[in-house]
C-alpha cells in the first residue's frame, strides 16, 4: 500500500483523512489485490462542501473574466507540468496502460486551456424592434447557475474532470465534484493543482464517495445543476431525483456506436481504427467507442479476417509495461459481467473469430480478458443491442447504404456514429441519416474540445466541448426595454 498516494476528502480547503461514508478498498485491477483504503464522503461532508461552494459563488461570479482565465491557464500549465505523475496515477486508478495514458493528459490540458479562453467571450443576444413600431430593445444575459454538482465515472478519471470542471468554472459556477470511488488517485492530484493554481477556497471541492454521496449531492437544495457521466440506469435515478425541484442535468451516458465500413473504404485504416478503438484502447471501456462494426458484403469476409488478426496481435498485460497496449478491465464485477455477455453471444449463434476468454498464466490474478471479436452478429441480439464496456466487438454484414443506416439506427443509444468511405457524397448523406450526437468520418479523433460531444436517446442529453459546453453551465435571462 505504501506505493499508492494518500487520498483525502477535499472540503472547502480542508483535507480530511476520513469521511462519514466509510472506506473503499481499492484493488489493483492487474493483480486483484487491495492496494489502498480510500476515505469516502457521506452526506455531512457533501453538505459542508456545497454550503462552502454556495458562499464562494457570490464572489466567484463577480470575479473578472480575465482573472478566471488566468487561474484556469495556470491550472492547465500545472496539469501539463505533472503529466508524468498523472500518467502514473491513471495506471494506478484503473490499470490504463502507461503507453496510452499520456495522451489523455495532453487532452485534459487542451480542454482546460480551451475553456480558459471562453471566460471573456460569454455573450448573449440582442434584438430591437424600434422600426416595427413595437419600440423595444431586447437582450439576453447568460448567468452562471450557482453550485454545480459534478458526478463522474472511472474509465477516464482525468479527462472526465477536465471536460466538466474547467467549463463550469469558466462560466462562473462553483463546483462540488464526486469522482468514482474506483479511481481516486487522479482526482486527488487534480484537486491539489486547483489549490496550487490559487482558486479561492470553496470554489471547487472534490470528495471521493460512493453512490450515496452522489445522491446527497444531486438532491442538495443549493446544487442548482447536475452534470453527470456514467450509465443510463444511474442517470435515470438522477433525473427522478432532480424532478421534484426541476433541477436541470447534463447526462453523458453510454453508447453502442456503429462503425459503417463501406466497400470503397481504405480498409487498412478502417481495420486498424475499428479493431484498436473497440477491443484495444482502454480494453473497450469507452463510451463513444465503435463497438458495432457494420461491413458491406463485398469486403465482409476480408475485413472480418483482418480485424481478427489485429485483435489477436494487441499486446495485453501488465499496464506498467511500456510495450503493453491493453490492460485489465476495472474490477471483478466488470470481468464477470463481460464474460457472461461473451458466453451468451456464443449461445446466440455469433461466430467467435478472436479471443473469448479470461487470460490466465501470469495474469490470472488480474481482470484480463482477451480482445474478443464476434462476426455474423444478429443486429437484434443482446451483443448488438447492449453496451458491453469491455473488449468485445460485434461485426455484422450489410448490403446497401439504406441497410447500413437502418441497422446502425436500430438501437436505444445515440452517442457516436463512424463512417469509413472514400466517397464524400456518401459520407455527407449517411452522416445526416445517423441518429447520433456526433459522426466521425475516416478516423476523425474522439473528444476534440472544439466539437460538442454528447448523445441522444439513452446516451444522454446536453453537450461537452465547444461553445455549447460552457453554455451548459449558463442560464438565459431575457431583458426587454420599452
Ligand atoms: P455508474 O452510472 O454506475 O456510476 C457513475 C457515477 O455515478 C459513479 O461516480 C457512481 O458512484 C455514481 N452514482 C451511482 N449511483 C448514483 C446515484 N443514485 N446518484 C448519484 N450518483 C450515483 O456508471 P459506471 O458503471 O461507473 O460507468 C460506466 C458507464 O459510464 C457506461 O455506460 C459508460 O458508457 C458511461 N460513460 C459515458 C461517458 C460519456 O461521456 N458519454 C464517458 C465515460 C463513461
Amino acid at each position: 500500500m505504501a506505493s499508492r498516494p494518500a487520498v483525502h476528502l477535499h472540503v472547502a480547503g480542508e483535507r480530511m483523512d476520513t469521511g462519514s461514508g466509510g472506506v473503499h478498498e481499492h484493488r489493483d485491477p492487474s493483480t486483484g489485490e487491495v492496494d489502498a483504503r480510500i476515505p469516502l464522503a457521506g452526506p455531512g461532508e457533501v453538505d459542508r462542501a456545497v454550503n462552502a461552494a454556495d458562499a464562494a459563488f457570490r464572489d466567484w461570479k463577480r470575479t473578472p473574466p480575465e482573472e478566471r482565465r488566468r487561474l484556469l491557464l495556470r491550472l492547465a500549465d500545472l496539469i501539463e507540468a505533472n503529466a508524468e505523475e498523472f500518467g502514473r496515477r491513471g495506471t494506478m486508478d484503473n490499470g490504463t496502460p502507461a503507453s496510452v495514458v499520456g495522451g489523455m493528459t495532453g487532452s485534459a490540458v487542451e480542454w482546460t486551456r480551451y475553456y480558459a479562453g471562453w471566460t471573456d467571450k460569454i455573450a448573449g443576444e440582442l434584438s430591437s424592434s424600434f422600426t416595427s413600431g413595437v419600440g423595444e430593445l431586447n437582450y439576453t444575459l447568460l448567468e452562471p447557475y450557482g453550485v454545480v454538482g459534478i458526478i463522474i465515472t472511472w474509465n477516464g478519471p482525468l479527462i472526465s474532470l477536465a471536460m466538466k470542471i474547467p467549463p463550469a468554472l469558466a462560466a462562473g459556477c462553483t463546483v462540488v465534484c464526486k469522482p468514482s470511488e474506483l479511481t481516486p488517485f487522479s482526482a486527488e492530484l487534480f484537486m491539489d493543482l486547483i489549490e496550487q493554481a490559487g482558486f479561492p477556497t470553496g470554489v471547487c471541492s472534490i470528495l471521493p464517495g460512493d453512490p450515496a454521496a452522489g445522491e446527497a449531492l444531486v438532491v442538495h437544495p443549493k446544487v442548482r445543476k447536475v452534470s453527470f457521466t456514467g450509465g443510463p440506469a444511474t442517470a435515470s435515478k438522477i433525473l427522478h431525483a432532480c424532478a421534484d425541484t426541476m433541477k436541470p442535468a447534463t447526462l453523458e451516458l453510454g453508447g453502442k456506436s456503429a462503425n459503417i465500413v463501406f466497400d470503397d473504404a481504405d480498409l487498412d485504416a478502417a481495420c486498424g481504427l475499428g479493431a484498436m478503438m473497440s477491443v484495444g484502447v482502454l480494453s473497450g471501456q469507452g463510451c463513444a467507442f465503435p463497438t458495432r462494426m457494420l461491413v458491406q458484403r463485398p469486403v465482409y469476409e476480408e475485413m472480418t479476417a483482418r480485424v481478427s488478426v489485429v485483435a489477436k496481435s494487441i499486446p495485453v498485460g501488465d499496464p506498467w509495461d511500456p510495450a503493453v497496449l491493453a490492460g485489465p478491465v476495472v474490477n471483478e464485477a466488470a470481468l464477470e459481467r463481460i464474460l457472461g455477455i461473451i458466453e451468451r453471444a456464443k449461445i446466440d449463434g455469433a461466430r467467435l473469430v478472436a479471443g473469448g476468454s479470461r487470460i490466465g498464466g501470469d495474469l490470472a490474478g488480474g481482470y484480463f480478458i482477451e480482445p474478443t471479436v464476434f462476426a455474423d452478429v444478429d443486429p437484434h441480439s443482446e451483443l448488438a443491442q447492449n453496451e458491453v464496456f469491455g473488449p468485445v466487438l460485434a461485426i455484422t454484414p450489410f448490403d446497401s447504404d439504406e441497410d447500413a443506416v437502418r441497422i446502425a439506427n436500430n438501437t436505444r443509444y445515440g452517442l457516436s456514429g463512424y463512417i469509413q468511405t472514400q466517397s464524400l457524397s456518401r459520407a455527407l448523406r449517411v452522416a445526416e441519416e445517423l441518429v447520433t450526437g456526433e459522426v466521425l468520418v475516416n478516423g476523425a479523433a474522439n473528444l476534440r474540445v472544439q466539437r460538442p460531444f454528447g448523445g441522444i436517446g439513452i446516451s444522454g442529453m446536453g453537450k461537452e466541448g465547444g461553445r455549447l459546453g460552457v453554455e451548459e453551465f449558463l442560464r438565459v435571462k431575457s431583458v426587454g426595454i420599452a
